[in-house]
């Protein structure tokens, strides 16, 4: 009988209907005990995890049953992709299960941060009344930049075309475009020129490492709000504090870091008068995203084995 090793949470319904076909081992907790997981995975056909499990040679190189790793969620950067086809490992990613997800949360930290909604509250909290105190601002007609228009950045871009912002897109890799209205493909020094809210949606690879830094910051002339959802590396956050101390952008949210959990070096630098919200990696997860990652994760298992 196929056997599938499952290291972190997937939802209970999914998991239900994978056991009813196949022989599971879950536990939400193992992905904290690679040497655990290398003593046993020896014995399975199938492996499945989130973004937590280091998929990499040491976990693999005994894994000689294993044909398929299944990731509750898109972004393979926890996976060692090449090394995974030298062995013949198929790798299935949950791709656009979260995208919606991930839409509303950008177009929610948009009006957010536009409207200075979190400076409004806290001065209100500390009976300071700001009535004038800051100036709030309509999204309508502003410019959201796309950077990396993929499967989540395409959502982005519809979702928040439906609430006023007009487009501007740039993808390295992206050589045909259906015009669209609001839509404008461009190249990345005219988005950094001309966005109020600049989004990034593209993998975390060495050709995407630190893509937004100083000199990026410098090139912002709309003091852009910016709103990282892809993986923390991609931006400097070194710079990207800098930036916002020096007023060459106006806000910021950050669903991810470079370092997860967030560390408390990063986190000192975060004062409570700073236009920003930041959240635990979860843009992508929220109920019916996870119970679409893990049902799609399962169906997928399932064909495969049959
Ligand atoms: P995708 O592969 O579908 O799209 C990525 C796009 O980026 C592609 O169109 C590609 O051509 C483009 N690209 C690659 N390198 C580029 C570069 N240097 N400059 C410009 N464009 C470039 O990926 P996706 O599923 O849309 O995911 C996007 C990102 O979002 C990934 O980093 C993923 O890990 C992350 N993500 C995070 C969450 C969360 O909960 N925070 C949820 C889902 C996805």
């Amino acid at each position: 009988m196929v056997k599938i090793l499952i290291t972190e949470f997937i939802n209970k319904y999914s998991l239900y209907k994978l056991k009813k076909v196949f022989k599971v081992h879950y536990d939400e907790e193992l992905w904290k005990y690679p040497n655990k997981i290398i003593k046993i995975i020896n014995d399975f056909d199938c492996l499945i995890v989130r973004n937590k499990t280091i998929v990499n040679k040491n976990l693999l190189h005994g894994a000689n049953k294993i044909r398929l790793v299944g990731r509750l969620g898109v972004g393979l950067d926890n996976i060692d992709s090449k090394f995974c086809y030298s062995k013949k490992i198929r790798i299935q990613p949950a791709t656009g299960m979260n995208a919606d997800s991930v839409a509303e949360y950008v177009g929610t930290c948009s009006l957010s941060l536009i409207k200075n909604i979190f400076l409004f509250h806290e001065g209100t909290l500390k009976d300071n009344w700001p009535r004038t105190s800051f100036s709030s601002n309509e999204l309508k007609g502003k410019n959201l930049g796309v950077i990396g228009y993929g499967t989540i950045g395409k959502k982005v871009s519809e979702y928040c075309s439906k609430i006023g912002l007009k487009i501007l897109l740039y993808d390295k890799y992206l050589n045909k475009f259906k015009k669209k209205k609001n839509f404008h493909f461009t190249s990345l020094p005219f988005l950094l020129k001309n966005s109020d809210i600049i989004s990034l949606h593209v993998p975390l690879n060495k050709g995407t490492k630190n893509l937004i830094n100083k000199n990026s910051f410098i090139k912002m002339e709309k003091k852009p709000i910016i709103i990282n959802t892809s993986r923390g590396s991609i931006i400097n956050e070194k710079d990207l504090i800098d930036a916002y101390n020096k007023n060459l952008i106006s806000g910021f949210a950050l669903d991810v870091f470079e370092n997860e959990p967030i560390q408390s070096k990063f986190l000192k630098k975060i004062k409570k008068n700073m236009n920003c919200i930041l959240t635990p990696h979860i843009s992508g997860v929220t109920y019916q995203s996870n119970l679409r990652v893990s049902n799609f994760i399962v169906d997928k298992v399932i064909n495969f084995f049959n």
